[in-house]
């Protein structure tokens, strides 16, 4: 479970309490509202026992060095975000997530919540591949921190508990997932690329690079497929340099 920017201790310490019930013990904190989050008195009180889950929590500066070594990150969100995933439902995603770690135990998955008051940005969402809500009432669906993980960490449990987890479509020779560095990498190249071919304006970058971490999150990209865009970036970059081998920059007349 990833935590961003919590304010209360108490939510940090009945995050671990609802994790351990479910038998989910690592917890990351990413900038909470003050350091040491993790051993405020409130969060000892609310673990109300779950102190191990306390003391093995990490606590990060960005959401990226918390997803850094993650394959799967899913947004846990009230709200729609722009450019985000369309939201599915836990009971949808959760068993997807438990069906994932069934085929390849190497797999990392997180959940990554929102603070409290303002829950998570657009660009928090877009760190990730998936988006679940909990379907409240319309109007007034918003949980308190610790209850929305609670019904997500019952529902990883639940679905593992049934042991029906959905069968993952094979693809062949698709080989492993790149991680979640792996992933932001290719588009810090990409950018780069996109801004030498003079097809993304960086003073005027419009909605450009939302939509294409959105195209690109949708697809679930393999290593072996971040390598290759990386190659697809690197050509575009000696290109727009007239630095292709045997290849002069032919400017359009
Ligand atoms: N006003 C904020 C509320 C944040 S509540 C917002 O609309 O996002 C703190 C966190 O709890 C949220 O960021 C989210 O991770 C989780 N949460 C609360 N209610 C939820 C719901 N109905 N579905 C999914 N996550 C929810």
């Amino acid at each position: 479970m990833v935590l961003v920017s919590p304010s209360h201790g108490g939510n940090v310490g009945a995050t671990a309490r609802a994790m351990r019930v479910m038998g989910l013990r690592s917890l990351t904190v990413v900038r909470p509202r003050f350091a040491g989050i993790c051993s405020h008195p409130d969060a000892i009180a609310f673990a109300s026992g779950a102190t191990d889950v306390l003391a093995g929590a990490i606590e990060v500066d960005t959401l990226d060095d918390a997803l850094a070594d993650c394959h799967l990150a899913v947004a846990v969100s009230a709200e729609t975000r722009e450019f985000s995933a369309a939201p599915r439902p836990p009971w949808e995603v959760c068993p997807q997530i438990i069906g994932a770690l069934a085929d390849d135990p190497a797999l990392q998955a997180a959940l990554v919540f929102g603070p409290e008051r303002t829950g998570l940005s657009v660009a928090h969402v877009q760190r990730c591949s998936a988006v679940v809500s909990i379907p409240g009432e319309p109007g007034y669906s918003s949980l308190n921190l610790a209850q929305a993980v609670q019904v997500l960490c019952w529902e990883l449990r639940r679905a593992a508990l049934a042991g029906v987890v959905p069968p993952q479509p094979a693809e062949p020779g698709a080989g492993p997932p790149a991680t979640h560095q792996q992933i932001e990498q290719f588009h810090a190249h990409f950018e780069q690329a996109l801004v030498a071919v003079g097809f993304l304006d960086p003073l005027a970058p419009k909605k450009l690079v939302p939509r294409m971490r959105r195209l690109f999150a949708r697809a679930g990209l393999r290593v072996e497929e971040v390598e290759l865009l990386r190659g697809v970036c690197k050509q575009m970059l000696l290109a727009a340099r007239g630095a292709l081998p045997g290849r002069a920059r032919r400017d359009p007349e």
